[in-house]
C-alpha cells in the first residue's frame, strides 16, 4: 500500500473541502478542477490505492460508491440527462491520485469515451 493521499485529509476534514456526502464507508466532494459542470469524486473512506488493491472485503464499499453516485446524480439533476462514471487505474489509466475514486461527470453531452 502506498502512503495516504490528500483525499484522506479531505475525508477526515483536516482540510476544509466541503463534503457533498459522507457515511461510514464513503465520502464525496467536488473535483478541484472540474472538467464539466458536475464533476464529483466519490471515494472510499479507507485508503485503497488502486482497483488492483480492492479485496472481497471491500465489496460493500465498492457497491456503496455506486448507490451514492445514483443519489448524487439525482441531487445534481443529471440523472435523467445522463452522466458518466469513471475509475482510472495506474499510469496508463491516467490515475493521478492513488486513493481509489469514482468520477461522476455530467451536465452536458460528453464526447467520445476515450481520448487517446
Ligand atoms: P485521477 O486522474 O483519476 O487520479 O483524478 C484525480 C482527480 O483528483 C483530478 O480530477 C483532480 O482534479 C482531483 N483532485 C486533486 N486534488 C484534489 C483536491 N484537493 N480536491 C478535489 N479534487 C482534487
Amino acid at each position: 500500500m502506498t502512503d495516504e493521499t490528500i483525499f484522506s485529509k479531505i475525508i477526515r476534514q483536516e482540510i476544509p473541502t466541503p463534503l457533498l456526502y459522507q457515511d461510514e464507508l464513503v465520502s464525496a466532494f467536488r473535483d478541484i478542477a472540474p472538467r464539466v459542470s458536475t464533476h464529483i469524486l466519490i471515494v472510499p473512506n479507507k485508503h485503497i490505492p488502486t482497483t488492483n488493491d480492492v479485496t472481497d472485503a471491500d465489496e460493500l464499499t465498492m457497491g456503496r460508491m455506486f448507490t451514492v453516485a445514483r443519489k448524487l446524480a439525482k441531487q445534481e439533476g443529471v440523472d435523467e440527462s445522463g452522466y458518466r462514471l469513471i475509475v482510472n487505474c495506474n499510469k496508463d489509466g491516467g490515475q493521478e491520485v492513488y486513493h481509489i475514486h469514482m468520477h461522476l461527470l455530467g451536465g452536458q453531452r460528453l464526447g467520445e469515451m476515450l481520448a487517446l
